[in-house]
């Protein structure tokens, strides 16, 4: 086992130091601890203009090389989730220690190596291309494994009001599956959510005629729901799906008929779907069904994709140089910042290390990868601004 000490980085790469010093900081969301300051007086240090657009406790900061059009802008988040059990850890996941060729710590893939092997990228980069064409930016925040509300959102909102806008935009999560670079995400699908109250009228078993059983009026219906096919999908989306998260009625009383249900519901969908369409399919089903009910809707995210393009050819050739592979382009997976940079005109695609052990215990990365990961972010800044 090695640990890590201050006297070792001369023994490691400069992303692999910076991974290290980035996991160091316990910035489990929304704390950033410091990361973004580290970050940022590296910029600085290469002729960027920082600003922090910071919402407390939350921290963003802006980074901009560079002038005009096209603007190719980085994206990615300094916080972390919380550690978990910490006797489940091996060796204490914020100081990380390299074993058999990978970094041990949380963050270490999610999302902290992302981050080091961008600004390494970078400051390679504007060196040897110090008048690079258009502008190179950086939007990081601290709030992404949490709310979402008061980073990279907030920070769009910010810039649509100046108006800056982003042409093209790489977020560094974690999309590789078995091997860095084999799958890249150019798109995500969106994510709404439902909390539904059937309302019925509680009473005897034995009298039912007097009272109405929400669980019976609401069964058809969601034996409906949960076995319709929304749509086949297409090219690049997975068909939408359903699934009730949550379920509850009754008193605990085995002779009482609940006067109350209440269910919790998630839809995957794809771009063959409309937030609109999809809440106007379910209230017709339940209508249909004579249920009584409330329904709040929450849209976590809306579906998008990157069709291919500059973008995304610049990130295939990137992966493909320096690892041989043709990268899988997928939209599957949970939702990410692209989400708030995409609707916004951007194209996005997603491009980062390994994600098996993502908000796992002892959440590793292959320390080879952080530097290949340092090369293929150095390329596609080539590609797209030289
Ligand atoms: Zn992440």
């Amino acid at each position: 086992m090695f640990h890590l000490t201050m006297s070792d980085p001369t023994t490691l790469s400069p992303a692999v130091t910076l991974t290290a010093e980035l996991i160091r900081r316990p910035s489990v969301s929304p704390e950033d601890k410091g990361c973004l300051d580290v970050i940022g007086e590296r910029f600085a240090k290469v002729g960027f203009n920082n600003e922090r657009i910071d919402f407390p406790p939350v921290a963003n900061l802006w980074a901009k090389h560079g002038k005009g059009a096209p603007v190719l802008c980085f994206a990615g988040h300094t916080d972390v989730v919380p550690t978990g059990p910490r006797e489940e850890w091996q060796t204490d996941p914020f100081e990380p220690i390299i074993r058999d060729g990978m970094m041990y710590g949380r963050g270490a893939a999610d999302m902290k190596s992302g981050l080091a092997a961008m600004t390494v990228a970078t400051e390679r980069f504007t060196k040897k291309h110090p008048n690079h064409k258009g502008t190179l930016a950086f939007l990081l925040t601290s709030d992404e494994e949490g709310p979402s509300v008061d980073g990279t959102r907030r920070v769009m909102q910010v810039l649509e009001t100046r108006p800056e806008k982003i042409d093209w935009c790489v977020v560094g999560e974690p999309t590789s599956s078995d091997k860095l670079g084999d799958v890249v995400k150019i798109g995500r699908r969106g994510s709404l959510s439902g909390k539904l109250t059937v309302h019925g009228v509680q009473g005897h078993v034995a009298y039912p005629h007097l009272a109405d059983n929400p669980v019976h009026l609401v069964a058809p219906a969601l034996a409906e729901l949960a076995s319709r096919e929304w749509d086949k999908g297409n090219q690049y989306f997975q068909p939408t799906t359903f699934q009730v998260s949550n379920l509850s009625a009754g008193t605990g009383a085995p002779n009482v008929i609940p006067g109350e249900l209440k269910a919790r519901f998630n839809i995957r969908f794809s771009t063959e779907q409309t937030v609109e369409k999809l809440q106007a399919t379910i209230t017709e089903i339940l209508d249909r069904h004579k249920v009584n009910y409330t329904l709040e809707w929450f849209v976590s995210g809306l579906p998008f994709f990157t069709p291919p393009g500059p973008l995304s050819e610049a990130v295939q050739t990137a992966i493909k140089e320096f690892t041989g592979m043709t990268a899988d382009l997928s939209t599957t997976g949970g939702t990410s910042d692209g989400r708030f940079i995409a609707p916004t005109g951007a194209s996005v695609v997603e491009l980062g290390v390994i994600n098996a052990t993502i908000h796992k215990v002892n959440e590793s990365v292959r320390i080879a990868d952080i530097d290949t990961l340092v090369s293929m972010y150095e390329r596609i800044m080539e590609l797209l601004l030289v």
